[in-house]
């Protein structure tokens, strides 16, 4: 056996990254990601590992973003006893991201076992808890960008500026005789690759010539026009422009870092120069507080650190750090922005601001990053009607508006340009991290122009392949799939089921009187019954 790789998350639409490379002398992964998005891809955070937590030596992780490191508590507290590779400022971020995180699933899952004991149903245990979080950071260990470390007696690696986030990496392996003819077997995996046009990180950055790569593939179909940091803040001019015409809330669903930061240096720089209405920015997420202090020690290695330290100190922003202050801007009338995690809405601080706007239509709703499919940012902005949150039916009066400009993640062209920087590839090229368009998408831009058809893969999840061969060859494991291929759907019944209960209130409501309603019911309850 010499070395393979286990794509146990992010392969296929399923997100969460996480990889098992093994090799004669261990086995490490690379990133350790929670999963997010339609209820069937959530439930595997709190089923078993694909793999005995105790048996891995080592993690290598790419950033701090929750998807890649968001399981690293529960592989701890599950037997882990290795190390955790992460640059200096994945582990800063990571130092805040995880508590919070373990903060988010216990509140989450106290909320729910009220619902559950009230309906009569068993509870349930978070996937970690805070204090899970707080000791899992003890494994972190920090490694340099560009300086080769020994991961294990065969394998070593080294970590290069993936432009994405603070401290984000591509990261290279390199299992020592396992190429063939006694060379080293050479691996890349892209991380999150970041976008060219950047205020605060600069370009990705990695070497050229191996026999493996693994790209990410979010935005593989996408073609975003080319923009400056001056176009960009026009455009985000013009929207504040129009949701302070609408004399209500601006909500910005954002990510606690790196974007959210770049996003309020725009802001203030349009309101300090009259170019856009001045108003109060609330950024509302404690996570982002300090996440912008994580900011600002790091700032002499951002690009323009000196605009964050700026923005710190502008007298347009307001942090709202308690409870109750979050409480006392949800009293707020008129024109005023309000910035809160989480940026796909579908946990954190930002739901309780929908609750109170999303059906006003006065305020609007500003999604500036990527929806993953079945969280209730994706359904806004695929034009939902009406959405369910906390169990509650919100009809959808606000304007909801998008702007791909503070992405943090390269589009097709980008991305095929990194491919193309980092051939030659020999044996084959692993398209992982994308739902179904993306990675079809970035398929058809790379293919024979890039490189030949036969040596990309696209695999599912679980997948396991040799990668010593001349080629990359599935190998079948006895242990069986967490998920079928075809269980991996767009969208799972629950979402069906959410989206047929609006239907039928939107019916219902539409009805003439009760009587018509009454016979629209009994209906329903036919086919119900005819089912059986
Ligand atoms: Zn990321």
């Amino acid at each position: 056996m010499g070395v393979s790789i286990q794509f146990c998350g992010a392969a296929h639409t399923v997100t969460g990254s996480c990889y098992l490379f093994q090799n004669p002398n261990g086995r490490v992964l690379v990133d350790c990601g929670l999963f997010q998005g339609p209820k069937t891809v959530k439930a595997l955070n709190y089923s078993e590992f694909p793999f005995r937590p105790a048996d891995i030596d080592a993690v290598l992780l790419t950033h701090a973003h929750i998807d890649h490191s968001g399981l690293l508590p529960k592989l701890v507290r599950e037997g882990f006893r290795g190390r955790i590779y992460a640059t200096r400022g994945t582990i800063d971020l990571c130092s805040y991201l995880l508590p919070d995180a373990g903060n988010i699933q216990e509140s989450e899952v106290a909320a729910l076992n009220r619902r559950n004991s009230a309906r009569g149903h068993p509870t349930v245990t978070p996937i970690y808890t805070q204090a899970d979080a707080i000791a899992a950071l003890e494994s972190f260990h920090p490694v340099e960008y560009e300086a080769w470390f020994d991961v294990n007696a065969g394998l070593r690696a080294r970590f290069w500026n993936a432009g994405h986030l603070l401290g984000s990496a591509s990261i290279e392996l390199e299992f020592a005789g396992a190429g063939g003819a006694g060379k080293p077997l050479r691996v890349l995996a892209s991380g999150d690759v970041g976008p060219d046009a950047k205020l605060l990180e600069p370009n990705p950055d990695a070497p050229a010539g191996f026999d493996y790569v693994l790209s990410e593939s979010t935005y593989g179909d996408v073609d975003r026009p080319s923009t400056t940091p001056e176009a960009r803040r026009h455009r985000l001019a013009a929207e504040v422009k129009e949701a302070a015409e609408a004399k209500g809330a601006l909500l910005i669903p954002a990510f606690a870092v790196e974007r959210t930061q770049e996003l309020i240096v725009d802001l203030i720089d349009l309101m300090d120069r009259g170019e856009a209405p001045s108003a109060p920015i609330f950024l509302d997420s404690p996570l982002a507080i300090h996440a912008t202090e994580v900011f600002r020690r790091h700032s002499s290695s951002l690009v323009q650190g000196d605009d964050v330290l700026r923005l710190l100190n502008s007298p347009h922003l307001r942090f709202t750090e308690t409870v109750e202050e979050s409480k006392a801007i949800g009293r707020l009338t008129g024109f005023h922005i309000i910035i809160a995690a989480s940026g796909m809405c579908d946990a954190g601080r930002i739901r309780h601001h929908l609750r109170r706007w999303l059906w006003h239509s006065r305020s609007t709703v500003l999604l500036v990053g990527f929806q993953v499919q079945g969280t209730l940012g994706r359904f806004l902005r695929d034009g939902a009607k009406a959405v369910r949150i906390q169990g509650e039916e919100i009809r959808v009066g606000a304007r909801i508006r998008c702007m791909d400009d503070y992405s943090g993640h390269a589009d097709g062209p980008e991305l095929a340009r990194w491919i193309a920087c980092r051939r030659p590839i020999h044996r084959g090229m692993f398209l992982v991290h994308g739902e179904d368009r993306a990675l079809l998408g970035l398929r058809a831009r790379i293919a024979e122009r890039i490189i030949a058809s036969a040596k990309i893969f696209i695999p599912v999840l679980d997948d396991v392949y040799d990668l010593s061969t001349a080629a990359p060859t599935p190998i079948e494991v006895a242990r069986p799939r967490r998920l079928a291929p075809e269980e991996v759907v767009k969208l799972d019944w629950h979402n069906e089921l959410s989206k047929l209960i609006l239907d039928i209130n939107d019916r219902l409501r539409a009805a003439a009187d009760d009587r018509s309603r009454g016979v629209t019911i009994r209906r329903l309850r036919r086919a119900l019954e005819s089912e059986n």
